[in-house]
């Protein structure tokens, strides 16, 4: 009687991930796979609320991934863990704030810890050599493997061929000739092996799968930073860092001020915890506070957020302000012009 091998897939909700787990499965191996939620992740979340997005799907496409291929989806919660991996990545950033080495390490750990616990025989992820150069090149997939010490219990489907003999190759779990030479930044042996498996709707490829990646958002996560005096976040600051319009007029507040709907609606959410202020004598956007306001700063960020209103060329707007504790003011102020809201304010 032959034992039925387990393997759990980093399923990240893109075209490789879901490719290199069907690869396996096509071995006969029983596939589960995971997806971590690091709090950075761009699946299902600016997409989801933005009003004028609403033409393209609101899935979640680790889920839709999993559906599709028949499998079981564990979503994992790690954002407290993985914090110390933005913060300190020891092998450091790319071209923004994204630390992929860091970041694969920690992930393939974690796999492999979940991958014991749960009586699972190896990993497999989607990985192509060369597509991404600081954590997909040659040379940083032995990192990857010893630094989470995963070793060869990583079998990285599309690639596989390139690389030595993992594990489950060599005990014959599966079939080293069934894996794949996929290299390079090229899309097209992915689409084509797609197209083999008769699969034809999966995610674009949007530079990568997390916001870290993204060199406005990593300005914006720097701002914090630098504003703070302290490398540290927490989740509802990485949160609002993906929506609205971010200005910082005094090194010791910002105003995020949404851009739509959705994202108006989204942040009232946020109205209990933060100063906002609206306007009530024009329609327009909501606006939070990070920061502590003074007096003369309450007249400027009504002042800021008069201009983002209907109310931009009124003489007066009536902006008011709601303090966490309940203390509210009414402040009737001239909107500033386009040029007094200065370049250098825009996070
Ligand atoms: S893009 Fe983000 S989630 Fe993906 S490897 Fe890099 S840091 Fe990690």
């Amino acid at each position: 009687m032959t034992q039925q091998r387990k393997a759990v897939s980093l399923i990240s909700g893109g075209l490789d991930s879901m490719l290199a787990t069907k690869a396996i499965m096509e071995q006969g191996i029983h596939v589960e796979g995971i997806n971590f939620y690091t709090g950075f992740c761009v699946e299902g979340h600016t997409h989801a609320i933005r009003k004028q997005e609403r033409a393209k799907p609101k899935r979640n496409n680790a889920l839709w991934v999993a559906e599709q291929l028949g499998i079981k989806l564990h979503i994992i919660d790690i954002v407290e863990e993985y914090k110390d991996t933005v913060i300190n990545p020891k092998h450091g950033y790319g071209s923004n704030l994204n630390p992929c080495l860091d970041c694969k390490i920690f992930m393939v750990r974690h796999a492999k810890q979940w991958m014991e616990q749960n009586g699972f025989d190896f990993i497999i992820t989607g990985e192509v050599i060369g597509q991404r150069p600081m954590s997909q090149s040659a040379n940083k997939m032995p990192i990857v493997a010893k630094e989470s010490g995963a070793l060869d219990l990583i079998v990285r489907p599309l690639c596989g061929q390139f690389l030595p003999p993992t594990l489950p190759e060599r005990e014959g779990w599966i079939d080293r000739e069934k894996l794949f030479k996929f290299s390079g930044r090229s899309r097209k042996p992915q689409m084509a092996l797609a197209k083999e498996y008769g699969i034809d709707e999966y995610a674009q490829p949007a530079g990568g799968c997390c916001f870290l990646t993204n060199p406005e958002y990593s300005k914006k996560l720097q701002d914090l930073w630098d504003a703070r005096g302290e490398r540290k976040y927490e989740l509802d600051d990485i949160m609002l860092l993906k929506l609205g319009r971010h200005i910082r007029p005094r090194p010791h507040f910002k105003l995020i001020i949404g851009r739509e709907e959705g994202e108006n609606n989204f942040m009232s959410g946020y109205k209990s915890q933060f100063t906002h202020l609206s306007c009530v004598s024009h329609p327009g956007p909501l606006a939070l506070v990070d920061g502590k306001l003074n007096p003369e700063d309450r007249e400027l960020a009504a002042r800021i957020l008069a201009r983002y209103t209907q109310g931009r060329d009124a003489d007066k707007a009536n902006i008011q302000l709601i303090q966490p504790d309940g203390i509210a003011y009414l402040l009737p102020v001239t909107p500033f012009k386009a040029e007094e809201i200065l370049e250098s304010w825009h996070v």
